[in-house]
């Protein structure tokens, strides 16, 4: 059996390791552990080394029963993350290049099949966009594509880092899928973190919503944070869109994929995110059945900083100001400020559609105001190409 599950995966070890543990599929065993997980387990994952990860500790603080605790997780999650981090949290700017997209996934209002005027910035209209980003005080900016190879070609990508450089300490990416002789020709440009997202580690969850595409194939998504880690990537962001599917399950295997990574890949740091799935347009939330109060995406950022002390928490403008404001006090170590999800919105030069709506829309300098009123240093820079260069 276990060999067969093997050849399946073949080539992605975090593949067979999450069909092994159920976590990718058939998940009734970790449903009902979940359930019978008592308020005494919990309180002995609370008294365990903070900061440390194994799946029952995980298991014990994404459990229902884990609910009356989320008071004490914060108070730990606080404590911990002022001690890995400081009291600091980095500000960046997501720079939307292209809503031509190739994918089919049923969630998202750039999908191949939606119908409305698409928009791809030529360089020098995206070094327009980011001369904004730029004034408004970022030094960190977010390269963000839908999947237009066509395009978007690493030629794009290379010119434009190159030319950024000199405004930005760090550019990072959220792009398609590349391979990693790609990731490596990035890295080489300038562009030193990517995230990617799983989106779901249901097996099933991911075909229902990946219907056609090269986004598809489950396997080859799966993959993709190695490929990043063998071409040297700094930073590698990981994420589902919450939503989905149970978060609880979709946490565990989250966990599994990340301890997977940072045991294999020294060199690179990995970072959650936590996009919630917001309404967009073609897209009716409505039929999405595992919507996530505001208290239990509470309860994971605490459970993840409870058990990953060092990685990087990001939140961005998806979520309500008066929730950032408060999770920026708790584990949350980067944000993002005075987004347009739309190629084009910052400077303003024409009215694409966004990707999805943002919810906190308050500008860079309000959200730096805010940081400093509740005693916390807005970091604009932190990084400086220079320092990973021999
Ligand atoms: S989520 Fe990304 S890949 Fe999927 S349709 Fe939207 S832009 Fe395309």
């Amino acid at each position: 059996m276990t060999t067969r599950i093997a050849e399946r995966h073949a080539g992605s070890q975090i593949g067979t390791l999450l069909a092994e543990t159920g976590l990718g599929a058939d998940r009734d065993l970790w449903q009902r552990r979940l359930e019978q997980v008592t308020a005494e387990d919990v309180e002995a994952a609370l008294q365990s080394k903070p900061g440390s990860y194994s799946i029952d500790r995980l298991l014990a603080l994404v459990s229902p029963a884990a609910e009356d605790y989320v008071e004490q997780m914060a108070q730990q999650s606080q404590r911990l993350t002022i001690q890995r981090f400081g009291r600091t949290i980095r500000l960046y700017a997501p720079l939307y290049l292209s809503n031509y997209c190739v994918n089919s996934c049923q969630y998202c209002g750039f999908n191949r099949d939606s119908k409305f005027d698409r928009v791809r910035l030529t360089i020098e209209q995206a070094l327009a966009e980011a001369d904004v980003i730029a004034s408004e005080g970022f030094s960190d900016i977010l390269l963000v594509s839908s999947e237009d190879r066509e395009s978007m070609t690493m030629e794009y990508f290379t010119e434009l880092a190159a030319r950024l450089r000199g405004k930005f300490s760090f550019i990072a990416a959220e792009v398609y899928q590349m391979t990693s002789d790609e990731y490596a020709t990035l890295f080489a440009a300038g562009i030193e973190g990517v995230t990617l997202y799983q989106e779901t580690y249901n097996r099933d969850t991911y075909s229902r919503y990946h219907t056609g595409g090269p986004k598809s194939d489950y396997d080859m998504r799966l993959r993709g944070p190695d490929d990043m880690a063998r071409a040297g990537m700094r930073e590698i962001g990981l994420g589902v869109l919450l939503g989905l599917a149970n978060w609880r399950l979709e946490a565990l295997a989250l966990a599994e994929h990340a301890h997977y990574l940072i045991r294999r890949y020294w060199q690179s740091h990995v970072s959650f995110s936590f996009p919630r799935l917001r309404p967009a347009p073609q897209v009716d939330t409505v039929k999405f059945k595992h919507l996530l109060s505001d208290r239990e995406l509470v309860q994971m950022i605490l459970a993840l900083r409870l058990c990953f002390a060092d990685a990087g928490l990001v939140l961005s403008t998806r979520e309500p100001a008066g929730l950032r404001d408060h999770l920026v006090r708790l584990g949350i170590t980067k944000l993002s400020a005075g987004s347009r999800t739309n190629p084009g919105g910052y400077s303003g030069r024409g009215k694409a559609t966004e990707q999805f709506r943002v919810d906190d829309s308050r500008t860079p300098a309000q959200v730096a105001s805010m940081l400093r009123k509740q005693g916390l240093e807005p970091i604009w820079k932190d990084w400086d190409r220079g320092f990973s260069q021999p």
